[in-house]
């Protein structure tokens, strides 16, 4: 900078007043009437050719409203009057500039122009920064009065009031810009959102109508029951037909129709999950067609349960495979009982002459052999339960019967083929059931069986049962090696053996505890299993008490 006063123009706090200078965002603004009209005014009341509104930036000084000075827009800070006006609050006053040495070197005084009188009141921000001047010039010496310097002051007041109200204006406008980009951009955002949902919600539509996919919706409040157009069909109506409720269960198979009713109700009144397999027969076709449904219980945005809906797909395929493999299971092991059977009874005969003529070693071989037919037998057996379990052909011959009695018969008998455990029937009070002795039965000795299979030799296993609330429960408990928690919910599976290192070497099918799971489901029971790797396990099942009404 050019400093032509010869001496120091620049404040102290100058870089801080800088800052607060631009934080009006004046500089370099084109001129506005507000300014010019202040500006005009001082130029009438004072009589003079120039009234200036300036700001004095770091190098520059920037002229908001020029009245008498042509286009200028600004002037260096090293030569403007304007730059020793803002160095204190007072009004500075050049009545003749060619009195003032400081100003001799000025070329606005010197030169062509020959400014003679200045008077310029500093611009005073409301935490006392100096940031411009309301200022006014003339060509030719004047004398300024207390009252004219007190008229400027105030014209200078009148000017930073304006600057303040111009900067609450804009930061107003920004802040409304930022909030109306801010709305519009959420709008845009919803509306895209609104948008990928319809087309995710068509789509859905679109692959549910081309699968075939029955759908429906019931509405808790008004029992109203809406099925699809693909429902209708599947159930052999035709789509423009009117198809409730009542009709669809018309349609499903006797035998599976409490089944279906029951899994609704658990899901309407209990929140159970919907999961149903079942055959029905279409309407007019009369065609049989295998359905799963799967649906659930929804809230509405208050929270209140509203409606019950789900999906219904064709499984005919899947199931017509299914009976067939459980057809050929079923008359295969069939066809090996009897051979079988025969292999067993020469067995025992063989066994029984061995014994006459005191021959150990082919006694201890058709031992052996006599051992491996019963496991055979077993299996066998357990694959023929599956089959008919699965063919519907499994059928309960219930009897009240007292709990006691079975469970010592079979932990005899089981006592009898096991020398390798330490079997324990702990005391129980009485307890009466009314259910099918040979098939809970099976389930306890699958749990016994087990236990011995899948723990130490020589461990513990203790059988009980226990009365709790109006359900018998019969537990037995091992000290084997325990199941982790991820199979413990997939064990009652058909098919389903944990695998482990352990288990690898024991033979099994895993569908002894699917079976047990089955039989215990027609009692109306519950199965379940606590164990710890390592530690143990002990199964569990509960039917209902039986009591005497
Ligand atoms: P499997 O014929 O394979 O024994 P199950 O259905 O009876 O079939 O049992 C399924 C699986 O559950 C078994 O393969 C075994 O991994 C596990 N399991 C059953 N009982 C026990 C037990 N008492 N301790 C540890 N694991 C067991």
């Amino acid at each position: 900078m050019d400093n032509t006063f010869g001496m120091n123009i620049i404040p102290e706090n100058d870089q801080e007043r800088i800052a607060v200078l631009r934080r009006y965002k004046i500089l370099d603004t084109p001129p506005e009437r507000a300014f010019d009209n202040v500006a005009q005014l001082a130029a009438r009341i004072f009589h003079v050719p120039i009234a200036l509104i300036s700001l004095v930036d770091t190098e520059k000084v920037f002229f908001k409203a020029n009245i008498g000075m042509e286009t200028v827009k600004s002037s260096d800070r090293g030569s403007s009057l304007c730059s020793l006006a803002i160095l204190h609050p007072e009004v500075t006053i050049f009545e003749d500039t060619l009195k003032e040495p400081c100003l001799l070197a000025n070329p606005l005084v010197a030169g062509d122009f020959g400014l003679k009188f200045y008077a310029g009141a500093p611009l005073i921000t409301p935490d006392g920064f100096m940031i411009g001047t309301f200022c006014i010039k003339d060509k030719k010496t004047r004398s300024f009065s207390k009252q004219d310097e007190e008229i400027l002051k105030d014209l200078a007041k009148i000017v930073m009031d304006e600057i303040e109200l111009r900067l609450s204006a804009i930061n107003e406008t920004e802040e409304q810009q930022a909030l109306n980009k801010e709305l519009s951009t959420t709008i845009t955002e919803q509306v895209e959102i609104r948008k990928a949902l319809q087309k995710a919600e068509e789509m859905l539509r679109f692959s549910i109508e081309a699968a075939n996919v029955g759908t429906w919706y019931f509405d808790i409040a008004t029992e109203t029951f809406r099925p699809s157009s693909s429902l209708k069909k599947l159930f052999g109506y035709a789509v423009d037909e009117e198809m409730t409720y009542q009709h669809i269960l018309a349609q499903i198979n006797e035998d599976y129709r409490g089944k279906v009713i029951a899994a609704a109700s658990g899901t309407i009144y209990k929140g159970a999950n919907y999961n149903v397999e079942f055959p029905a027969t279409g309407f007019h076709d009369q065609k049989v067609r295998w359905l799963k449904a799967i649906g659930k219980l929804d809230h509405d945005a208050a929270g209140r349960l509203s409606h019950f809906s789900g999906v219904v797909i064709e499984i005919t395929e899947q199931k017509q495979d299914e009976i067939r493999k459980n057809d050929f299971i079923a008359m295969v092991s069939h066809e090996l009982k009897t051979p079988l059977t025969s292999l067993k009874g020469y067995m025992q005969l063989l066994t029984g002459k061995a014994k006459k003529t005191d021959d150990a070693f082919t006694i201890n071989a058709l031992e052996r052999g006599n051992t491996q037919i019963t496991k055979m037998t077993a299996m066998i057996n357990g694959f023929l339960n599956v089959s008919r379990l699965e063919a519907g052909k499994i059928h309960l011959e219930k009897l009240p019967f007292r709990l006691e009695q079975l469970m010592r018969d079979i932990v005899d008998e089981v006592m009898m083929t096991t020398q390798s455990h330490d079997i324990v029937l702990l005391p129980f009070p009485p307890l009466m059931v009314n259910a099918d002795a040979d098939k809970i039965g099976q389930v306890i000795s699958n749990f016994l069986s087990n236990a011995v299979k899948y723990s130490p030799l020589h461990s513990r296993i203790e059988v009980t049962a226990c009365l709790t609330g109006n359900m018998v429960q019969v537990s037995v408990k091992d000290q084997g090696m325990g199941i982790s928690s991820e199979d413990t919910g997939k064990l009652f599976d058909r098919f389903y053996r944990v695998e482990n290192r352990h288990a690898q070497n024991i033979s099994g099918f895993g569908i002894g505890l699917y079976l047990c799971a089955e039989i215990v489901y027609r009692h109306d029971g519950q199965i379940w299993v606590n164990s710890e790797t390592g530690k143990g396990s002990a199964f569990y099942f509960s039917i209902p008490n039986y009591t005497i009404a």
